[in-house]
C-alpha cells in the first residue's frame, strides 16, 4: 500500500509518499509561495531520479497538488507509474477540538466538523481544509482520505489536567480548555521509546519533550497523554523560538496600556517577537544562540538558561503528576540536535538519578539512549516522524483495522 501524506499550510504544502510494505519514504517535497507565485522542490528517494527544484505558477492548492501528482508519476522525476498506485491520502489537521480523539476517514460530516473547529485554529484549520478539497478535486472521490489531528492524542487527559480555573461556563459553552498540540509527535516517540526499551507501553511512565521552533512537553502514562504544556493554543507552556509560553495575563494588560497595543498587536508580540528570540535579541534559532552565547553574549546565554530551566520545571511537574518516570525523551529540531541543550536540561534531573553519557549525547540522526547504563531514569533521543504516524493511521483506517 502506498500512502500520500499531506501537510497543508496557508501558502505551503509538504508531502511524502510512503510505501507501507517497508514504511520507507519513496519521495518527499514542498510547495511554497502558493497564491503568491510558486515553487516546488520534489525529491525522489527511490530509482535514482533527480531532484526537481523550480519556480512554477501555483495560484491555488489545487495546482500545487496537481504539480505534486505530476512529479510523483512523471517519467523523469516519478516514483510510481500512475496516480492509481496511490492507495490513500493522510492529511495532517491541526485542531480536532473535543470532536476527534483519533484519526478518522474523511467524509462530508467530518469536513463540517473540522470547519467547526476553525475558531480554535483560525490560521491552520482553513489551510488543512483547503488541502483536503484540493486533493479531492485533483484525485477524485474514489481515493480514501484520512484526517490525523495534532490534538487527538491529548484527548485522554483527565479533566483536572485540561480544565482552566475559569468560570465553568467558558468551558461548557465555548470549549475553552487545554487541548495540546504536537500529539502526533508525542505519540510516535513514546511508542518508539517503548519498543526500544522492550517493554509494553502500558507499563511505562514517559516524559516526551518535543523541542523545536515550537516546543511542548507531554506526560505519557501507560501510552496515554495525561498532561501537556501547550494549551488552548500553541502559545502556552515553554518559551519557544519566538513564542512567549506561559505568562501572567496581568503583564499583558500592563504592556497593552503602557504601549497602546490592541489585543491583536499584543498577540503578535507574544507569538512572533518573544521566546528565546525576544529575550536574546539575537535569533530564534538555537544554533545562533549557541554561537552567540559562546562568544560571550549574556542575553543569548540567559535565553538558553531560561529554556533549559523551563523544560526541567515542566518535565519535573509531570514526574510529580505521574508519580514517577521511567524515561525522558528528546525530539524535534532542538531536542534531536542540540547536545548542549539536552545536557543543560538533564543537569536538573540529578534528583531522578539521571546521568548522561557525554559520548552518546554527541550522536545525531538516530534513536539513541544518551543516559549511562546505570542511570535510574533512562534518557533517549528519538527523531520524530509525524508523517509515518499519519501514514500508519491512514493505512489502519482504510484497511479497516
Ligand atoms: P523544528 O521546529 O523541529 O523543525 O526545529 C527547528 C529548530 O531546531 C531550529 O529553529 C533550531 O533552533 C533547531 N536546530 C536545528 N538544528 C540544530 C542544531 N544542529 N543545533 C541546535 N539547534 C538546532
Amino acid at each position: 500500500m502506498k500512502i500520500l501524506v499531506i501537510n497543508a499550510g496557508s501558502s505551503s504544502l509538504k508531502y511524502q509518499l510512503i510505501d507501507m510494505e517497508t514504511e520507507s519514504v519513496m519521495a518527499k517535497g514542498l510547495c511554497e509561495r502558493i497564491g503568491i507565485g510558486g515553487h516546488l522542490k520534489h525529491t525522489p528517494l527511490v530509482g535514482g531520479k533527480p531532484v526537481y527544484n523550480e519556480d512554477i505558477e501555483l495560484p491555488t492548492h489545487a495546482e500545487a497538488i496537481a504539480a505534486v501528482i505530476d512529479k510523483l508519476t512523471s517519467a523523469e522525476y516519478g516514483v510510481v507509474g500512475s496516480m492509481k498506485e496511490i492507495d490513500a491520502v493522510g492529511h495532517r489537521v491541526v485542531h480536532g477540538g473535543e470532536k476527534f480523539a483519533s484519526s478518522v476517514l474523511i467524509d462530508d460530516a467530518v469536513m463540517e466538523a473540522i470547519a467547526q473547529c476553525t475558531p480554535f485554529a483560525p490560521l491552520h484549520n482553513p489551510a488543512n481544509i483547503t488541502g483536503i478539497l484540493a486533493c479531492r478535486k485533483v484525485m477524485g472521490d474514489d481515493v480514501p482520505m484520512v484526517a490525523v489531528f495534532d490534538t487527538a492524542f491529548h484527548q485522554t487527559m483527565p479533566k483536572k489536567a485540561y480544565m482552566y480555573a475559569l468560570p465553568y461556563d467558558y468551558y461548557k459553552q465555548d470549549g475553552i480548555r487545554r487541548y495540546g498540540f504536537h500529539g502526533t509527535s508525542h505519540k510516535y516517540v513514546s511508542s518508539r521509546c517503548a519498543e526500544i526499551m522492550g517493554k509494553p507501553i502500558e507499563e511505562l511512565k514517559l516524559v516526551s519533550c518535543h523541542l523545536g521552533n515550537g516546543s511542548s512537553i507531554c506526560a505519557v502514562d501507560g501510552g496515554k497523554s495525561v498532561d501537556t504544556s501547550m494549551g488552548f493554543t500553541p502559545l502556552a507552556g515553554l518559551p519557544m523560538g519566538t513564542r512567549s509560553g506561559d505568562l501572567d495575563p496581568g503583564a499583558m494588560q500592563f504592556i497593552m496600556n503602557k504601549h497602546h497595543l490592541a489585543i491583536d498587536e499584543m498577540l503578535n508580540v507574544l507569538n512572533k517577537k518573544s521566546g528565546v528570540d525576544g529575550v536574546s535579541g539575537v535569533s530564534s534559532d538555537f544554533r545562533d544562540l549557541d554561537s552567540a552565547a559562546g562568544e560571550g553574549n549574556d542575553r543569548a546565554k540567559l535565553a538558553l538558561d531560561m529554556f533549559a530551566y523551563w523544560v526541567a520545571k515542566i518535565a519535573g511537574s509531570y514526574v510529580a503528576a505521574m508519580n514517577g518516570v521511567d524515561a525522558i525523551i528528546f525530539t524535534a529540531g532542538v531536542g534531536e540536535n542540540s547536545a548542549d541543550t539536552r545536557k543543560a536540561i538533564c543537569d536538573y534531573f540529578g534528583y531522578l538519578g539521571v546521568t548522561v553519557d557525554p559520548e552518546a549525547n554527541k550522536k545525531r540522526g538516530e534513536d539513541v539512549m544518551i543516559s549511562t547504563p546505570d542511570s535510574k531514569v533512562k534518557v533517549y533521543v528519538i527523531p520524530t516522524n509525524e508523517e509515518l504516524v499519519i501514514a500508519r493511521d491512514t493505512r489502519d483506517i482504510v484497511s479497516g483495522k
